[in-house]
């Protein structure tokens, strides 16, 4: 499983948080080099 690629910054340096609270429940990951929180 390869890391997810921050789509702010472009870092793999990314983990994962949990998941979103809105109705998919999908992964949520956060990178670890600016802060930006996303989910894919
Ligand atoms: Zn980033």
């Amino acid at each position: 499983m390869s890391p997810m690629k921050c789509p702010n910054c472009g870092s793999t340096h990314t983990v994962r948080i949990g998941v979103t609270v809105d109705e998919s429940s999908t992964p949520a990951y956060e990178c670890q080099d600016c802060g930006h929180r996303f989910s894919k």
